[in-house]
């Protein structure tokens, strides 16, 4: 299907392509040279002192449990409405996630009263997923973290460059994620990062990203390291040169791009809100310049076929989705969890309503709207 207006969108340009052109040329393609620029530019934009390029967001998640030690046993609380990633990398350590409920339909991260009922003796982490580039309630879920002695796992897959308090998120916990999927703020194809402020956190994680060794093939070339130990049963996750080269460049498009998602998010706003129908768009409190704007989403009001309205703008070439079907609805996890008391009723309710629309930074002012009419006008057709 060729979508008119697709969901994401993004365009690579001169400075991608001579990037790529110049590692190919320099004949060298793995953790080089571009990696550690990457980390280095990547740990400045946060203002944090270690960055560890991986190879997707996926392994950044699993190389923080396995760094903190998250083992058989142990659990992790996360929240439903987010990506599945989450859910899986704590399982891939042996443990087992617990979910708690987002704070209400209004703020969609997780919610600090729903963490602190779900701990127990066996809960060693939190993970705070920050929805759409908009940040949890950190003042509280770092309260509570330290007072049960907790661990803090940013999943800050939406949000390079969000904000909380004047510090980037990701920077906050014990460990930060981020992903560079080809739909993310800013891509490499694939590709992630881990960041910690802690150096012994570090350490672990560099091991952890290369089989557990204490050098690099990079060092033994460049003559630093003849030999190396194993410290940990470590994994393959490094990133490449290519990768790395495509990432430098759009980390410097970055602060440009995620300005423009907020214009058009406001411009979202003013459309869907002046239109005076019943959807209602969360984060509505929020300060607009704190978030990276990953997506766009809206509730629809209750009770409307959201099949119908997502075909709706399927005719017109528009494509929507959903973020996220709840993690503890899916099959695997139903039956992992059936002996769990879920009480995840926000959850459920606000992820039946709602709708991602499309948002990218190359999108047009001229196809927000025809979105938004397009949304309105199926709705109405819907109501009468
Ligand atoms: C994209 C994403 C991930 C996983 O990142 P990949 O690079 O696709 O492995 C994890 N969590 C969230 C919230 C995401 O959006």
């Amino acid at each position: 299907m060729i979508w008119k207006i697709p969901l994401a969108d993004l365009k690579l340009g001169e400075e991608e392509k001579a990037a790529v052109i110049e590692v190919i040329d320099s004949g060298w393609l793995t953790m080089g040279a571009r990696v550690k620029d990457f980390e280095l530019a990547f740990a400045q934009m946060l203002s944090s002192p270690f960055a560890f390029a991986v190879a997707n967001g996926t392994v950044a998640l699993h190389t923080a449990c396995l760094a903190l030690g998250i083992k058989r046993g142990d659990e992790v609380i996360i929240p439903s409405l987010t990506f599945v990633a989450d859910a899986n990398v704590v399982v891939q350590c042996g443990a087992t996630p617990v979910f708690a409920d987002i704070e209400s339909p209004d703020r969609l991260t997780i919610s600090p009263e729903a963490i602190e009922r779900a701990i127990t003796p066996q809960t060693r982490a939190i993970m705070a997923m920050h929805y759409g580039g908009f940040a949890c309630d950190l003042d509280k879920i770092c309260e509570i973290a330290k007072r049960h002695n907790l661990f803090i796992i940013e999943d800050a897959a939406h949000a390079p460059g969000s904000t909380w308090n004047d510090r980037k998120l990701g920077t906050i916990g014990n460990i930060g994620c981020f992903s560079f999927f080809s739909n993310k703020n800013m891509t490499t194809g694939e590709g992630g990062m881990v960041v910690t402020g802690d150096a012994g956190l570090a350490e672990k994680i560099g091991w952890i990203r290369s089989h557990g060794m204490t050098t690099l093939t990079w060092d033994r070339h460049q003559g630093h390291a003849w030999s190396y130990d194993v410290r940990f049963a470590g994994c393959n996750y490094r990133m490449d040169e290519i990768r790395a080269a495509l990432g430098l460049v759009q980390l410097n498009k970055l602060a440009t791009n995620n300005q423009r998602r907020k214009e058009l998010v406001l411009h979202y706003r003013k459309n869907l809100l002046e239109a005076r129908n019943p959807i209602s768009i969360p984060f509505s409190a929020e300060d607009l310049g704190t978030s990276a704007n990953h997506l766009f989403v809206a509730l629809l009001p209750p009770g409307i076929e959201r099949n119908a309205v997502m075909s709706g703008l399927k005719e017109a070439g528009i494509q929507s989705s959903i973020h996220y079907p709840p993690i503890h609805q899916f099959t695997y996890y139903r039956s992992l969890l059936q002996n769990r008391n879920l009480e995840l009723p926000v959850t459920e309710a606000v992820a039946q309503r709602l709708i991602t629309l499309p948002l990218s930074a190359v999108m047009g002012e001229d196809q927000v709207d025809e979105v938004s009419e397009r949304l309105i006008s199926i709705l109405n057709s819907q109501e009468s």
